[in-house]
Order: structure tokens, then sequence, then C-alpha cells
């Protein structure tokens, strides 16, 4: 194998919500509104709100648009879906990479997006008993729809980002056998382009960091990931997830990318991002450079559609080390 070259990359990002609404009762979330099923769907992001967060964020290439989800064949879901494909369209008129995460979506609306998305994502999160009895309430994550999505991803042809949930009560050999499933996926269609180890962090009054002592096993992990998943899948870890006394070792260990940095984690609020410039002056130390890229990998971009290619290469000029 050849030596590792020292970069990690980062995704300056901005984060739009389309609803908080969400049909699925995750055991963990913090992010959801309750939904009425009988009303019609309110409260989606306006665009003219939508573009004012872009402007907030002039150097933010990725749009990160993360949304509540809807049942399928509600009747909501029509209107749910068309703002997914207007926020998309706003994003790139607006000279930015839409990168949409909402949840299991039929082949003919992940197709559209896709379109529209230079990338994608959806988490695996995990399997297990721990896993399904978090998810008791929540149809979308279940374990066969999840692969099923990865799947269909790959069909489709769209560079794809997925991950894991870690420390919600799984095994190792949870964890083991959910990176070998990500692994044979991606020998299979080539499209995941990044795995996320996302260390379970309790919201609200609960928010506390994750301890060092808890921190160390997932060091072994990682470095497990690195020898399961081929070498051009990037390991993605949130920075703002894990002690920072032990970014360097989890580098070391296999992490090369900090995925996608706004100003505030949506999911995890109660966890501050650390700034770019931060985090570049913490890798120096270490040699490594903390690097901008966009929401799409540069190995994927020749996967894209026309259009959305010229998108990525445009956005590739204006990457800025600040976001
Ligand atoms: S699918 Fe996402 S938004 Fe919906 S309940 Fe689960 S974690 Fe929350």
């Amino acid at each position: 194998m050849s030596p590792r070259a020292r970069v990690v990359t980062w995704s300056p990002s901005v984060t739009l919500v389309p609803t908080r609404s969400c049909f699925n009762r995750c055991g963990y979330c913090s992010f959801r509104d309750p939904i009425d099923p009988r009303a019609p769907l309110a409260g989606l992001l306006a665009p003219e709100l939508a573009l004012g967060l872009l402007d907030s964020r002039p150097g933010a290439a990725e749009v990160l648009l993360l949304s509540g989800e809807v049942a399928p064949g509600s009747p909501r879901r029509p209107t749910w879906f068309a703002a997914l494909l207007g926020l998309s369209r706003l994003a790139l008129h607006a000279g930015r990479l839409p990168h949409t995460n909402a949840g299991p979506l039929s082949d003919r609306e992940m197709a559209a997006l896709g379109r529209l998305n230079p990338s994608m994502g959806l988490m695996l999160e995990g399997l297990g008993p721990a896993y399904e009895a978090l998810h008791r309430q929540a149809p979308s994550k279940r374990l066969e729809v999840r692969l099923g999505q990865l799947e269909q991803a790959g069909r489709l042809g769209i560079p794809f980002t997925t991950g894991l949930l870690l420390g919600v009560g799984e095994t190792r050999a949870d964890q083991r056998e959910a990176l070998e499933l990500l692994a044979l996926l991606h020998r299979t269609w080539g499209h995941i382009q990044e795995v996320i180890l996302q260390p379970f962090r309790p919201g609200g009054e609960a928010a506390a960091p994750l301890a060092p002592a808890e921190a160390l096993p997932l060091l072994d992990l990682i470095a497990e990931a690195r020898q399961i998943l081929p070498a051009e899948v990037h390991l993605q870890l949130p920075p703002n997830l894990w002690p920072r006394d032990l970014l360097l070792d989890a580098i070391a260990a296999g992490i090369d990318d900090l995925g996608g940095l706004d100003t505030e984690d949506v999911i995890n609020p109660a966890y501050p991002q650390p700034g770019p410039a931060a985090l570049a002056e913490l890798l120096g130390t270490a040699g490594w450079e903390l690097r901008p890229r966009l929401c799409v990998h540069p190995r994927w971009i020749p996967w894209l559609p026309m259009t959305l290619r010229a998108a990525a290469e445009a956005a590739a000029q204006r990457l800025s080390p600040d976001g």
C-alpha cells in the first residue's frame, strides 16, 4: 500500500433544515418536531430564509439538506419532496452544491434528487439488538430499508455518504458486521465515498462531552474500519463529538476527513463546532494539512451528469480554506 498523504479534509458547509417534522420516533432523537398526521405539512423552510442562510455563509460550497421525514405514501409527501427539489435547485443556482440527507427515498425520488445533488447521504447507523430497540418506532431505520437504500444509490451511481452511530449498546461484533456490509456494498457499486464514525452523544440536559476513557476503545474501531473498508472510502469523524486531546490519535488511526463544518451542528447543538483555523493549527502540530473539499470527493466527480460536474468544478475553484 502506498504511504498515506498527510492531508485531512473538511467541507465548508451550510445546513438547511426543510422541516423537523418526522414520522419516525428514534429513541435518542432531539431534532424531531412531533407531527400531527391529520394537519397539512406546515413550516417548511421558505426559499427567502434559505437564501439568507446561504448568504450568511458565503464560503460554504456544500449545502447540507437535512430533513425530518414524511412517511412514504403520505398525502404530505409530494409537498415535502417538492421542497427538497426546490432547495436543491436554489443551492445550485447560488453556485453551491446540495447534499441531501432526508431518509429513505423511492427509486424515482432518489434519481430525481441525484440529478441535482452531486452527492447524497444516509447513515446505516448499525445493526443488532441495541439499534432495533432504539428504532422500534422508526420504520425507516429498519436494517433492510437502509441496506436497500445504499444499494439503490449504488445502482443509480450516486456518490454516497453513510456511517455508523457508535456507543448505543452495540457489540464490537455488531460494529464489525456493519463495516463489512458497507465494504461489500462499496465493492459491488463503488459509490461509498465516506463512512462517518459518529459517537452517540445525548442531547438537552444530558449533554456531556465524550470522555477520553469512552473514546479510547473507538480508536481501535477506527483502525479496524480502515482495514475493513477499501482504501478509497474516506473515514470521517465529527470533531465536535470527539475529545480534542485525542483528535490526532484518531487521525493516526485512520480518520482522514472531518466532515461538513457549519457554525453549528443542528443535530447536536449542545456540542460546539470547532473552527477550521483551530483544527488546522492542531493538525499542523503533527504535520497534517487540513484541506477544504467539496461534498463530492474528487474521485467521484467524473461520475456526475455534465451540469453537476461543471458546477462541482466551478465550486472547486472557489473553495475557501476559511469556509
Ligand atoms: S429519523 Fe432522524 S429526525 Fe426522525 S426521529 Fe429519527 S433521528 Fe429524529
